[in-house]
């Protein structure tokens, strides 16, 4: 077997996004995203992988269906491939259950991670709250989704916070034809769910939040069933 050598070409540095790679050819492990590129463009074959673990993928019954979810460790930040696999667990697991539906909670942001998530599903759910930066961001997000064809939806939450950003955020929708399913307004019992580590629909029953959610729920069956 003939052994290769770095020829120091540099190529791996300039070729890494992520700056992973250091002066002296040292790959940092927690900077390194294993997108492979490096190994792409040495001239020399010198670089080769090794599979590592960054995580752990569960499935757990919930009394609301199966639910497959994923652990990621400290300090890893190669989400994506874990996402992809998690979405493949997930649709043995619909398939085994005979479910014709997999929902996906998709990560925040348009990175890796989100793009791993969204990648050929049909319809996105966008929820975003009034502010400069969640406009900023449902206006990159859209351009992602306008991007892989996937219909968005928009959904604004607390938006009584600033009422000019959530017109501004409809007029923007109903500009770029999109549908805006429903406005959540503000409320702490939310938080109080949350802490009490139970969902807001069954928490307070009888809250006027608990009502806009479940029409949007209403809205989005009807959407799917088109
Ligand atoms: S695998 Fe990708 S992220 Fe890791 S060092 Fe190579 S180019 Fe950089
Ligand atoms: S691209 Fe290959 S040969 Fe060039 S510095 Fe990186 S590891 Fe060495």
């Amino acid at each position: 077997m003939i052994k290769i050598f770095c020829v120091r070409c540099g190529a791996c540095i300039e070729s890494c996004r992520f700056d992973a790679i250091d002066s002296d050819f040292n790959v940092g492990p927690f900077s390194c995203e294993g997108c492979r590129v490096c190994g792409i463009v040495c001239p020399v074959s010198a670089i080769t992988f090794t599979q590592r673990k960054a995580g752990e993928i569960y499935v757990s019954e919930t009394k609301y269906g199966p639910m497959v979810h994923a652990f990621l460790f400290p300090g890893e930040e190669n989400s994506g491939k874990l996402v992809i696999m998690t979405r493949l667990f997930a649709s043995i697991v619909a398939q085994e259950n005979k479910k014709s539906l997999v929902i996906i909670d998709g990560s925040p942001g348009i990175g890796c991670s989100l793009i791993s998530s969204i990648t050929k599903v049909n319809y996105a759910l966008v929820v975003i709250e009034p502010t400069e930066s969640g406009i900023h961001d449902l206006e990159r997000l859209l351009e992602l989704l306008k991007h892989f064809t996937i219909t968005p939806l928009v959904v604004i939450n607390k938006y009584d916070i600033n009422e000019e950003n959530t017109q501004r955020t409809e007029k923007y929708c109903a500009l770029n034809n999109i549908l805006v399913l429903g406005k959540i307004p503000f409320d702490p019992i939310v938080t109080e769910a949350m802490v009490e580590g139970v969902p807001v629909v069954e928490y307070n029953r009888d809250s006027p939040v608990v009502a806009v959610i479940k029409d949007i729920f209403q809205k989005v069956t009807k959407i799917l069933a088109t």
